[in-house]
């Protein structure tokens, strides 16, 4: 039997990295297994759906390395609707559901509102179709219901404390319970990997499999993701979309290698690991059920491991959407004819070492690019203090005096000049590196002044020092 399984999102927001967790796994486990990744994008609900979210879905796993026309589909569950009636039916005409005209005030009236859930009522009424009425599984009295889970086990679940609960609203419509059975089912999946969130709905929807006559799915509830207060992440308060990530300028293969670890390790003590150990080493079996800490910070650190053991050459050409803005990335402050390749080369392995995303490239060398460096005005607070513009009258009068433009005869130069007033190398950069870059912090100060050159570094402490008087 070929395994087949799907990851099947509902295009309402950001694509969440929750998600994209779910989706590399099932991905990894059709890997393993010879099978299919089928994407199904579940765009039922049409009140929350938006094309555009669906784009964002595709271009995300696209990004993570699940390739447009690398799995089958995407199907889109609206396509079926259908099967779904014809489900419900099936399952109206065989007894297994019936019609109720409950409303929840009249269920609420009858259990009081401490009891969740609806009490049977119209089990026995032999109501036919009609308007406003909902259509109910009726779930076995008896017995239990055991999901086998690759995550979990066998969670067992008693039968009689399931309700009968509504496949097809009151117009007629299936609800997501069904459809998403009845797909699975048509689409032959044999193993569904799905969020934690949905296990309330697993005992449900193996019912509905069994009623069916078609035999359930093997199951595996990854588990949920949190935040660092042990919340469930949520698009509202933390920051979710895969998008923004890849934005910000984490590299897919840090993200990626990340997203594997949640509720999971590779062998060994490490952590950063070629994707291939992971295609080769994750087992679904050896995924932690508990809730999954994404821990941003740690990501964070992760990429600028990443971005460290990139070649250069990849460094300056992973930069590229930054220096020169794309449909979702703002453009860089300055003008694109101001953009000077071979200079961002010279100084591309000093920022390589030192950024952890890859947007930080921006503020790191908009100082070569602009014609005035943008000043901080804290930082041009800070550095210029007392003493300040007779340091940059003398630092300009060395610095004009220079044979050599280079980053060593620079430091000497400005060494010497500091000494000269008692100030150690680091007080005595820091009003040149607020006049010419802007900033107090950034590249190592005397290489960014070779290769911003003689001319423009003399003009800015010329600009610097006009300002102080
Ligand atoms: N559309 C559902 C969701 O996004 C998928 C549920 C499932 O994977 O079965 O949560």
């Amino acid at each position: 039997m070929t395994v087949r399984v799907r990851f099947a999102p509902s295009p309402t927001g950001m694509f969440h990295v929750g998600g994209a967790r779910s989706a590399l796994q099932n991905w990894i486990f059709a890997k393993q297994q010879g099978g299919v990744f089928v994407l199904r994008i579940e765009d039922t609900d049409a009140a929350r759906n938006r094309p555009e979210w669906t784009e964002g879905i595709l271009s995300a796993l696209d990004w993570i390395g699940i390739a447009r026309g690398s799995y089958e589909g995407p199907y889109f569950q609206s396509s079926y609707a259908g099967e779904h009636r014809a489900a419900a039916q099936r399952l109206y005409e065989g007894g297994r559901a019936y019609y109720c005209d409950c409303t929840r005030e009249d269920v609420q009236a009858r259990t009081g509102p401490q009891q969740r859930g609806y009490d049977g009522f119209c089990r026995d009424r032999g109501l036919e179709p009609g308007e406003g009425r909902a259509l109910r599984f009726r779930t076995p009295d008896e017995g239990e219901t055991v999901v086998v889970d690759l995550v979990r086990g066998e969670p067992t679940f008693e039968n009689k404390l399931i309700e009968d609960f509504v496949i097809a609203r009151g117009d007629g419509s299936p609800v997501f319970l069904l459809a998403n059975v009845v797909d699975d089912m048509s689409m032959g999946i044999t193993h569904v990997i799905r969020a934690e969130e949905h296990l309330p709905n697993t005992p449900k929807q193996q019912l509905l499999w069994d009623a069916l006559g078609v035999k359930p799915p093997i199951w595996a509830h990854v588990p949920v993701v949190v935040n660092e207060k042990r919340q469930k992440l949520s698009k509202r308060r933390d920051k979710v979309a895969l998008e923004a990530y890849r934005d910000e300028g984490y590299l897919a293969d840090a993200m990626r290698n990340y997203l594997m670890l949640l509720g999971w390790a590779p062998s060994g003590d490490r952590e950063i690991v070629p994707w291939s150990v992971i295609e080769e080493e994750f087992r679904l079996d050896e995924v932690n059920p508990s809730p999954a800490f994404f821990d941003e910070k740690k990501l964070r650190a992760f990429n600028g491991d990443y971005i460290r053991a990139l070649p250069v050459a990849d460094f300056v050409e992973a930069c590229r959407p930054w220096l020169t803005g794309t449909e979702t990335i703002a453009p860089p402050p300055w003008q694109p004819e101001e953009f000077d390749p071979a200079a961002f080369a010279a100084v591309a392995p000093l920022a390589q070492t030192r950024i952890a995303v890859l947007s930080e490239i921006v503020p790191n060398v908009d100082f070569l690019f602009l014609a005035d460096p943008l000043i901080d005005e804290a930082a041009w607070a800070k550095a210029m203090k007392e003493g300040a513009a007779d340091l940059l009258d003398a630092a300009i009068v060395a610095f004009e005096a220079l044979e050599s433009w280079d980053a060593e005869s620079l430091k000497a130069t400005l060494e010497a000049v500091g000494a000269e007033r008692g100030l150690k190398l680091g007080k005595a950069q820091a009003p040149v590196r607020v006049a010419v870059t802007g900033r107090t912090v950034g590249l190592p100060l005397f290489e960014s002044l070779e290769v911003l050159g003689r001319d423009r570094t003399l003009t800015r402490l010329r600009a610097a020092r006009v300002r102080l008087v």
